[in-house]
């Protein structure tokens, strides 16, 4: 069996979204999201991606029932004459998917069976948001696709090899073996793709590189990697933990939750709301645009300043720890939207880090591309790299290779 389509699905409560990765001549075919289903008017937009590079899109607006809706409309768009990329979904050789939380049992990708789907339902418990639809989604793609294997990618398996001085937290034991509360990190999927990029980049083996990966997003989130494992990161048990986000808060003292409760009557809910969804960026200066905080700065807007040098020396303290904790660098890596496309955040965040050995070449820093590109000063010792991350592609690419592994391992 050749592994050529290989369809990736990322699928929210109310949302799917995907890529139909064409891995021969690797690259996306189609790439589209189904999105409010089971609301009252719902909205699939699709792209067929032409061979020049653009793309024919196309709008349906109207009520998705159900993700079963609402993956077999996307089906019948990948097989449209006008609009699809295939002629019938047999040609699909396997579905990917994004699951957010594997917990200890899935320390890389994996072909989804019962079993898979027993751990994945034990593991709501850690991710009640993500979790039950990434199940959902397997299940639809499973009645949608009966022959084709189907792969779970998560997004907790690259932090598994965190050793446990770093994942432990400093409370009763016993909440670490029977509640599994611990650190599990996330992004996994797309630290471990821009690490693969950096060694591929530098040209040396993954396995002799330290780096320190900066994943900036709208979630955001950094890795300590050592000879090419992870050994520390900064989200926690949740996505809430470390860095200043879009509307999350990162790292607070943990006694805030008690003040906001007994002083403002705040309740677990409002606290969870406050913390996840109008603070980071967002709570500090009114918005979680990173374009437009920049602008307002500029402008001379005093909130937008200060988010911002509470945001960058968040970053650049964890640089520190990090790097406290690898004991040496090779390389510092910038990615997602904000990582990629802001000089700015990039420059604050290494300014005055010459005595680590990391130093920005600042015409290189500003110059724009799309690329991977090095905008270290030639005395850095450590490489600065901006690299683009590709979280879909990833999950295409590992379930091509646990697919024919798995073919391999049985003919
Ligand atoms: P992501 O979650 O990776 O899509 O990243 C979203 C974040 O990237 C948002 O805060 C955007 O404002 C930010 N972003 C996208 N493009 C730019 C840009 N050119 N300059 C600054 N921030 C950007």
């Amino acid at each position: 069996m050749v592994i050529m389509k290989i369809f990736v699905i990322n699928t929210g409560s109310s949302s799917i979204k995907y890529e139909l990765f064409d891995m021969d001549h690797h690259k996306i075919a189609a790439e589209g999201m189904a999105e409010k289903i089971g609301e009252d008017s719902g909205i699939l937009t699709h792209k067929k991606i032409l061979a020049n590079g653009e793309s024919k899109k196309k709008v349906e607006e109207g009520v998705i029932a159900d993700h079963y809706d609402g993956l077999n409309r996307i089906v019948e768009l990948l097989i449209d004459p006008e609009h699809g990329v295939i002629q019938d979904k047999a040609e699909i050789s396997a579905v990917g998917h994004r699951v957010v939380h594997g917990g200890e049992e899935f320390q890389s990708t994996t072909i989804i069976d019962e079993n898979v789907i027993a751990a994945i339902k034990e593991n709501i418990p850690l991710a009640p948001l993500h979790n039950p639809s990434n199940l959902m989604g397997i299940e639809v793609a499973g009645s949608i696709f009966p022959d084709s294997p189907q792969v779970a990618v998560f997004d907790t398996a690259f932090h598994q090899t965190i050793p446990m001085k770093a994942f432990l937290y400093a409370i009763p034991f016993e909440m670490y073996e029977k509640d599994r509360v611990r650190r599990y990190g996330f992004h996994g999927t797309s630290h471990a793709y821009v690490s693969e990029k950096a060694a591929e980049y530098l040209g040396r083996p993954l396995g002799e590189l330290n780096l320190i990966t900066i994943h900036l997003g709208n979630g955001a989130s950094i890795a300590a990697i050592r000879n090419g494992k992870c050994v520390d990161t900064t989200m926690g048990m949740t996505p809430l933990a470390g860095l200043v986000m879009g509307t999350r808060s990162g790292d607070v003292d943990p006694a805030l939750h008690f003040f906001l409760a007994d002083h403002l009557g705040m309740s677990l809910k409002e606290i969870n709301t406050l913390l996840n969804n109008e603070s980071g960026l967002k709570g500090m200066c009114g918005t979680n645009d990173m374009r437009e905080i920049i602008k307002k700065k500029d402008a001379g807007d005093a909130q937008a300043k200060i988010a911002l040098e509470v945001y960058t020396y968040r970053i650049k303290k964890y640089i520190g720890a990090y790097f406290a904790a690898l004991e040496s660098l090779d390389g510092l890596v910038f990615t997602a939207g904000i990582g990629e496309n802001a000089p700015y955040i990039r420059e604050l965040c290494c300014r005055g880090l010459h005595k680590m050995g990391i130093e920005i070449d600042p015409e290189k820093n500003n110059r724009t591309g799309n690329g991977i590109r090095k905008i270290n000063s030639p005395v850095s010792e450590v490489k600065v790299l901006v690299i683009p991350t590709n979280e879909e592609l990833k999950i295409a690419q590992e379930t091509k290779r646990v697919i024919e592994s798995e073919i391999k391992a049985r003919s």
